[in-house]
């Protein structure tokens, strides 16, 4: 079966040499038997020209001396009776231009063939490249590109590259083409779809050719098929939020307790309350203004208990992370109200120094409190061998003074603990590493991940009076609203 293009390739290559039969014969008859005093024989070089389209080297240089040959022997037969000066003029020039016209296509092929052999030099690649002229129409399409997208090379050149791949652009494509007349090249990600219909994920990387007067000529498109990469990345992102949903559960067990008694203690003191409340409406004459107010209080109680069990859920629940303008200083007092019963129970004093004139910070609201509670756990049990009035922690957020900076804002967790013993701080992030009998090491890995998504970075290091310092800085979104 063949394809319409198929069947005029074979017609164009079978009616040339024909032709140029033809041509020739024509040519030696008119030379031979008509009486003009015209070099007839100079149309041979239309010959020689047609024949360099279909023929190789070795062929060509047959049909040149060929051509000499029949010119020569049209000149024997009409001026044997008297060889006159213009006549052998005439048919010196005619030679000439036919030498002349086999070497220039002879030497026309020659660079043809170092251009063919320079193309297919790019099919040798595995990355699918192919050109497209200032219309979007492809002149040229690499193995490459057959195998990436399954198309063959005749079937995809002449058609649109846009409308055959089913291009998803990531921004306008508008904008890109202004890009790339801007900067001559353009590198971003696109979604195609093949031959059979699927899609897929390419970085794609495009260069311009201008012409002569410096427009734009054509544009060489290499494209590397990264679905399975992007696939693997996302598979892994949801992995990462799995593990630390599943840290962050095991940091409130351990926080279970007191939290307990965090909501216990609102609901204990609702409770009083409502009973103050009946006392006074059982009086004789109803205190209703104490009444009131007992019932006042209730409500303030009960709206305790359940923001920290709003908290609670917000913390244990699976969700995507959500980025978003917040202020970092209200997430670090968010997460220590679920950490402030456990800090008392163990005696540790606790000395905030929040800058307000922070700049807002893009985050997950829940991923940076997880990171706040569980540098604070580590801080409370790295505190625990030491005497009950030594226990401090301090925590400061504060403004990098640096324009350059990129991560002006800071927080620091500092403990008065057991510090980390001669061990290189470095070591503490590192998956699975912990000292603890009991621990998992993922705690620290896992801030360190959920920094680094921010734009951020984590750092540990000694106090100079003993105990850890843990550093948090994160990109700013925009300046300080005043
Ligand atoms: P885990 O708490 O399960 O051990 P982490 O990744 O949270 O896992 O911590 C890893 C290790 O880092 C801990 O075992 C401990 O040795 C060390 N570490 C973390 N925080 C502190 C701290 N504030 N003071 C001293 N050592 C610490």
């Amino acid at each position: 079966m063949f394809t319409d293009s198929q069947t005029s390739a074979a017609l164009r290559s079978s009616l040339a040499p024909c032709a140029a039969v033809c041509l020739a014969a024509a040519i030696f008859l008119i030379d031979t038997l008509t009486p003009f005093d015209v070099a007839i024989a100079v149309l041979y070089v239309a010959v020689v020209m047609l024949s360099a389209t279909f023929l190789d080297r070795r062929r060509l240089l047959g049909v040149g001396m060929l051509c000499v040959v029949l010119s020569l022997v049209s000149f024997v037969i009409t001026h044997s009776s008297e060889y006159n000066l213009p006549a052998i003029i005439r048919c010196g020039v005619a030679i000439s231009a036919i030498v002349i016209t086999t070497f220039l296509s002879l030497k026309n092929q020659e660079s043809n063939a170092a251009l063919e052999a320079q193309a297919e030099l790019l099919d040798l690649t595995h990355d699918a490249i192919f050109v497209r002229d200032a219309d979007d129409v492809i002149t040229y399409w690499n193995s490459g590109a057959e195998e990436l997208y399954g198309w063959p090379r005749r079937d995809a050149v002449g058609q649109k590259a846009a409308d055959l791949l089913k291009t998803v652009f990531p921004r306008p494509v508008e904008d890109i083409r202004a890009a790339l007349i801007d900067e001559h090249r353009w590198e971003g990600e696109l979604i195609h779809t093949r031959r059979d219909g699927t899609r897929l994920v390419v970085i794609s990387r495009w260069s311009l050719k201008l012409d002569d007067r410096g427009r734009p000529a054509a544009t060489m498109e290499t494209n590397n098929d990264i679905t399975e990469y992007r696939r693997a990345e996302d598979d892994l992102h949801k992995a990462q939020s799995e593990l630390a949903h599943v840290t962050r559960l095991t940091t409130l067990g351990e926080l279970t307790a007191s939290i307990a008694h965090e909501v216990n203690q609102p609901l204990a003191a609702t409770v009083t309350n409502g009973e103050a409340c009946l006392r006074w409406l059982a009086r004789p004459v109803p205190d209703l203004g104490e009444a009131r107010a007992s019932v006042e209080r209730m409500i303030a109680n009960a709206r305790r208990a359940s923001d920290v069990i709003a908290r609670l859920r917000a913390l244990s629940r699976r969700d995507d992370p959500v980025h978003l303008p917040l202020q970092i200083n209200d997430t670090v007092e968010e997460a220590l109200l679920l950490v402030e019963r456990e800090l008392s129970n163990r005696h540790i004093t606790l000395a905030l120094d929040l800058d307000p004139s922070l700049p807002e910070v893009f985050g997950d609201r829940v991923q940076l409190q997880q990171v706040v509670i569980n540098l604070v756990v580590n801080a409370i049990q790295a505190m625990d061998p030491m005497p009950e009035d030594g226990r401090k922690l301090r925590i400061l957020s504060r403004r990098k003074d640096d324009d350059a900076c990129e991560r002006p804002v800071q927080i620091e967790i500092h403990d008065s603990g057991t510090g980390f013993d001669g061990v290189d701080a470095s070591q503490l992030f590192k998956t699975f590493y912990t000292t603890k009998h009991d621990g998992m090491g993922m705690g620290l890995s896992i801030c360190r991940s959920i920094v680094e998504a921010h734009g951020g970075n984590i750092s540990a290091s000694a106090n100079d009076e003993g105990g850890a310092c843990f550093r948090i800085c994160l990109p700013a979104t925009k300046e300080p609203s005043l």
